[in-house]
């Protein structure tokens, strides 16, 4: 598999329990192919193993069984060449406090066996903003400057691979916009991005290819537009003249009412056109003040995919995104 930016076979990983902890088994056999020259999501809720296996692709966590390939090169048979295609930009702050940008950037390259000549530290600090900052200390810097020095330190190598794990949350529109910016940028020049991101909107938006991982297991993998291809659900939302008494009835559309007095009507674009809907919504006496449709979209996808196994939901779920409908039984 030398056509593959990341190659990884039965990956897994238990993590030791501590004092007390019983130990997690957070991968549990991943099998995963990324495209080169891609713009590749990795998404699941909290606490399915996203930055385990970024950690493992980073050499920051040692994996417990399987093999992993980058860019042609195993992990285990040639550590050095397969360091040297990736950059990892993390999810923790981790940056040493008493270096400026410039001189984290240095030792960073000197890390990796970046010549002198080969040094492009004042470049990479002007891609990320951050040439103003080239002297300053690390810990005088904003939260979303240290972001900016790790992205700019993942580059510093001029890796094949450029991994970016949660890289916008939590962060401003304005550090997101220059996030994504560079990120286009450095695919259009042939870097592989593979990226994590809560965001499922970005990711519809960015990904051409997306795996979803959920409990430490891949649940799909496909292209962006056939993940939102296999969906055929549809949403139309009425906002009726008066308030509705008597809900439509027809067969294959689900009917709810939402807390604002919305009607919405869930059906399937294969079996149901938008005519047969609206014959029901008439049917039931109703009179149609406004109307619009909803695609599926990413979120959707995601839900159905990572919610029917709610056997062992993380205790930090809840900051998933749900959508706003009151169910109500017919
Ligand atoms: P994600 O990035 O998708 O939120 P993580 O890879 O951080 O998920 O975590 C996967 C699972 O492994 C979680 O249940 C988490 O609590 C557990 N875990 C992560 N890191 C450690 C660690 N160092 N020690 C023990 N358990 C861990
Ligand atoms: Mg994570």
């Amino acid at each position: 598999m030398t056509d593959a930016a990341i190659s990884i076979k039965g990956l897994r990983k238990t993590y030791r329990g501590g004092k007390g902890q019983p130990e997690k088994l957070a991968l549990k056999g991943i099998e995963l192919n990324v495209p080169r020259g891609s713009v590749f999501g990795l998404l699941g809720p909290n606490g399915a193993g996203k930055s385990t296996l970024i950690n493992i692709l980073a050499g920051l966590v040692v994996k417990s069984a399987g093999h992993v390939s980058i860019w042609g090169f195993d992990q285990d048979q040639n550590p050095r060449q397969s360091r040297a295609a990736i950059g990892v930009m993390p999810q923790e702050l981790n940056l040493d406090p008493f270096f400026t940008p410039r001189g984290a950037l240095e030792v960073q390259a000197g890390l990796y066996g970046v010549p002198k000549s080969e040094r492009r530290s004042d470049e990479i600090l002007e891609l990320v903003g951050l040439s103003d900052k080239a002297e300053a200390y690390a810990r005088t810097l904003s939260g979303g400057m240290r972001r900016r020095l790790l992205l700019a330190k993942a580059l510093v190598h001029h890796p094949k691979i450029l991994v970016l794990d949660e890289p916008t949350a939590g962060v401003d529109i304005e550090l997101r916009q220059m996030l994504w910016a560079n990120v286009r940028k450095l695919n259009e020049q042939g870097m592989t991005i593979i990226l994590t991101t809560h965001y499922l909107e970005e990711a519809q938006e960015m990904c051409d290819e997306i795996a979803i991982i959920n409990h430490g297991e891949k649940v799909t993998q496909d292209s962006t537009a056939n993940l939102l291809g296999r969906m055929d659900s549809r949403t139309m939302v009425i906002v009726p003249d008066s308030p509705v008494s008597d809900l439509p009835v027809a067969e294959g559309v689900d009917a709810t009412l939402r807390d604002d007095g919305s009607l919405v009507l869930q059906y399937r674009s294969n079996h149901t056109s938008a005519e047969q809907v609206l014959e029901a919504v008439r049917s039931a006496d109703i009179r149609i003040r406004d109307v619009r449709t909803e695609e599926a979209d990413l979120e959707d996808v995601f839900l159905a995919l990572t919610s029917s196994r709610a056997d062992d939901p993380p205790a930090d779920d809840q900051d998933q995104p749900r959508r706003g409908i009151h169910r109500v039984k017919l």
